[in-house]
């Protein structure tokens, strides 16, 4: 199964596909994670993506783009996965769709949690506490709220025109049998 979660930060895109690795033993792919991995290891890519990531902005599609390739080369993916935090951008969505083609592995489905932004600042202050990154600090969160409007909202509608996207609520489980998926239209 090839999975995309599409969300806002902070509307539950991770622990969402924890339980869906779970249930589909495919690895999780958070971009987010793998960055802060590298800031963590002090690599090069780590050292540029930084101060960008505590801003709140995004990371360079070209450095995104090569760290997933590299990802999805690996044997753990074979069997498919759950992409978490990629694409943020209508040059990333493209990417990833000549990436997935070249290597014969098509999306299976792409999934939307929508969340109002009141629970997700709420959230993101109650992240902040628990884990003190930098970039859940409340102005940086209206910061990247704004960016996923501009930016990544986009991205709904590539992958409604393509029938791949479903929304959920993002408030329950997505593997349960009460899942409140539903298929979403298509845009145009
Ligand atoms: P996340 O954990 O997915 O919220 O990502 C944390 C931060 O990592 C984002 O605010 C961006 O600075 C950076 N990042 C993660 N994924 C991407 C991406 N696909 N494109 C650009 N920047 C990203």
């Amino acid at each position: 199964m090839r999975l995309v979660l599409l969300g806002a930060p902070g509307s539950g895109k991770g622990t969402q596909a924890a339980r869906l690795k779970a249930v589909l033993g495919v690895p999780h792919i958070s971009t987010g994670d793998m960055l802060r991995a590298a800031v963590a290891a002090g690599t090069a890519m780590g050292l540029k993506a930084k101060a960008v990531m505590e801003a709140g902005q995004l990371v360079s599609d070209d450095i995104l783009l090569g760290m997933l390739e590299e990802r999805l080369a690996q044997d753990d993916a074979k069997a498919g996965f759950i992409l978490d935090g990629y694409p943020r951008n209508l040059v990333q969505a493209d990417a990833l769709d000549h990436l997935l083609a070249k290597i014969g592995q098509p999306l299976d489905a792409v999934i939307k949690l929508e969340v109002p932004n009141t629970a997700i600042i709420g959230r993101c202050e109650i992240r902040f506490e628990a884990e003190g990154r930098a970039d859940d600090n409340p102005d940086t969160v209206r910061k990247r709220l704004a960016i996923y409007a501009e930016q990544t909202a986009p991205v709904d509608d590539f992958y409604a025109r393509l029938g791949t996207l479903q929304a959920d609520d993002g408030g329950g489980e997505l593997d349960g049998a009460t899942s409140r998926r539903r298929q979403a239209p298509p845009s145009a």
